[in-house]
This record gives structure tokens, sequence and C-alpha cells, in this order.
């Protein structure tokens, strides 16, 4: 890797050599703790690591710390690096720099994408597809939590319930009428 790359931290420290993993080269500061990965290593140790793949265990999004919501400066190109969210909830972002094919880590973030089964993900969830699935999913979950605000989780718990076991219904159609017929009322709600 190139000698001498810089943080983009306050103190500009010289960014030195670690390892993330068995066979996974990085680069981090000493002062910040974050970490410069190199698209091309991690690819290297994907390819080696196939048991990686089945490790994640999942991890409640408050785990992480917040999103600092500020894009950083390539240390090699200095351009300004993509922050893309490597989750539906947006609580684990990548900066990455698409020309120079690196991302930058915050502290504890790679620990972080292993507990939850990403860290071998990273092409995946970076790809055009993956951003538009974790879209996909992120307004699902908007939608869903704005349907709570309104109706209260215990209204919302018992549609998705029926929901659930509506789809499993052979005659749903008809039970879902059913749901709204004056046959189908019981003798004293008539009145
Ligand atoms: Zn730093
Ligand atoms: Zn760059």
């Amino acid at each position: 890797m190139t000698p001498r790359l810089h943080c983009s931290c306050t103190l500009r420290s010289v960014l030195k050599n670690v390892a993330l993993d068995e066979g996974l080269p990085a680069l981090a500061c000493p002062d910040c703790g974050a970490v410069l990965l190199k698209m091309d290593d991690w690819r290297r140790w994907r390819s080696r690591s196939p048991a990686a793949v089945a490790l994640g265990v999942s991890v409640a999004a408050d785990a992480v710390s917040a999103d600092p919501g500020r894009a950083r400066a390539c240390p090699a190109c200095t351009r300004l690096m993509e922050r893309l969210p490597l989750d539906a909830a947006g609580a684990l972002r990548l900066d990455r720099c698409s020309t120079c094919q690196t991302v930058w880590l915050d502290p504890g973030e790679w620990q972080a994408l292993v507990e939850r089964g990403l860290a071998s993900q990273l092409d995946a969830q970076m790809s055009d597809g993956g951003q538009r699935r974790l879209q996909a999913e992120r307004l699902h979950a908007s939608r869903i939590q704005a349907l709570r605000q309104r109706h209260g989780d215990a209204c919302m718990d018992e549609v998705l319930r029926i929901r659930r076991w509506l789809a499993e219904q052979p005659r749903r159609d008809e039970v879902l009428a059913l749901l709204q017929a004056p046959e189908a009322a019981a003798p004293s709600q008539r009145n």
C-alpha cells in the first residue's frame, strides 16, 4: 500500500499497518482508531475465508454508536468519500472511495460488521442492487413506524399477526369479506 497515508481526523496521524483478521491487512490511525481497508485486500481475504460468511449473529441496531453523518476525505486521492449504509437501520455506514477502492471503518465498526455477519458481505451490501434493497427495507421500516405511532403498538402487532394468518388462508378473499359481513357478526352486536 502507498506509504504514509494520513488519517482525516484532527491529528492527521500517519496510518499504521494492522491486521483486521488473519490474512486481512489494513491501515489504522493510532490516534482515533479508524481503519482504512483496501477492497482488493478484503476480496483476497473473502475468497480465502468462505467460512466467514456464516459467522454472523444478529445484533440490535443500537449496539453501534450513532452515525456521525459526515463524509471523510479519501487519504489517498483526497476526494470526498461516499457514505454508504450497510444495514437497513443505517446504523452502520462505511465511507467508500470508488476510485481507490478503499473504505474507512470507524473504531469498532469492523467488529460490529463481524458480529452482524456483514464483514463478508461488503461487496454485496455496497453494490447498487444491495443499496437499492437496503433503501426499500428502510422505507418499509419507516412506514411501519409511522403506522405504529398512529395506531399504537398493540393494534399494529395484532394487524401484522392477522395479516400473516390471512396470507396462509386458502380462501383468503372470502375470509377477508367475512370480517365485515353482517351475517358473521355475533347476535349481541347486531343491536
Ligand atoms: Zn485518526
Ligand atoms: Zn481515493
